[in-house]
């Protein structure tokens, strides 16, 4: 059994607090993690300098630490690997073209591929590049929602027009560098997998398992996310935020809040296998 080389991470953006949506996803990839004997670890998505800040990084990390979730190896920061992502976009480049289209003038839903004819030109320095994805399987065997069959999400960026290298680039470069061998995170980034998918298929890198499960949603259906203002949690009262957790997710006889946090990650353990912790499978969960 190879049980010791699984490899899971989390990988939050430091735009603002930990919420309770963003810290049900890292127990959710810690507990898969523990409950395989495997090594878990925190990546901070901070290539965007205009809407990241290292003081949101720490304040997540800590906040994670209060929970009793800290990285096994030492903390990745995006921002340190643009070399690393440089060389992945220069491997890409027979598979990429640049486009023009604004997003104004695009079509809501997939990019439609309008710029896919300059496709063996080469790339311009400047401007947004996509890597063309014709190709790209749309179905996905996910640990946690079984076989999936998604529709197209399009050529993604992976460059952008200020220049800076896209998320689904960055990521796909990290999973493997990081030689991480599950992905276990929320629904909302399936339409990612596929993409990332693709381009480790380029890249000649072997994909890791992936692994989605629903998301906390607000009162209107929408995820929780800092954009939709979730507010933080407090990392003074985790065990009040665990047990809230717990409710939500419908486990029953949940500890009291003042357990400590070593039990609680107990107790979450014993919770059985986590891909089956859904009651209503396939949906999302609403806080209240
Ligand atoms: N940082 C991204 C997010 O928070 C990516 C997460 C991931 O790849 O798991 O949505
Ligand atoms: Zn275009």
């Amino acid at each position: 059994m190879r049980v010791h080389a699984y490899r899971g991470r989390f990988a939050p953006s430091p735009t603002g607090p930990l919420h309770l949506g963003s810290l049900f996803a890292a127990l959710v990839s810690w507990v898969h993690a523990r409950q395989h004997c495997g090594r878990w670890s925190i990546r901070i998505d901070d290539l965007d300098a205009q809407r990241c800040d290292p003081q949101w990084s720490d304040a997540i990390i800590a906040t994670l630490a209060a929970f009793g979730l800290t990285s096994d190896t030492p903390i990745v920061y995006q921002s340190d690997r643009i070399i690393a992502y440089g060389e992945a976009f220069a491997q890409l480049s027979a598979h990429a073209y640049h486009c023009t289209c604004s997003r104004k003038s695009r079509a809501p839903g997939p990019y439609a591929g309008t710029c896919r004819r300059r496709l063996g030109r080469s790339l311009p320095l400047q401007g947004a590049i996509r890597v063309d994805c014709a190709s790209l399987q749309c179905t996905l065997d996910d640990i946690i929602m079984g076989h999936c069959m998604y529709p197209h999400p399009g050529d993604p960026i992976i460059r952008r027009t200020d220049g800076l290298y896209a998320y689904q680039l960055a990521c796909t470069v990290d999973d493997a560098m990081d030689q991480i061998t599950h992905v276990i995170r929320g629904v909302d980034l399936l339409e990612s997998t596929l993409w990332q998918r693709h381009l480790m298929h380029h890249l000649h890198l072997t994909p890791p398992t992936y692994g989605h499960f629903p998301v906390l949603v607000g009162h209107q259906g929408d995820k929780l996310s800092k954009q939709h203002g979730a507010p933080g949690i407090n990392p003074r009262q985790p065990g009040q935020v665990f047990r809230q957790l717990a409710t939500i997710l419908e486990r029953p006889e949940p500890p009291d809040a003042g357990v400590p946090i070593p039990d609680w990650l107990d107790w979450w353990l014993a919770q059985g296998d986590v891909t089956s912790w859904w009651p209503k499978m396939r949906q999302n969960i609403p806080i209240a």
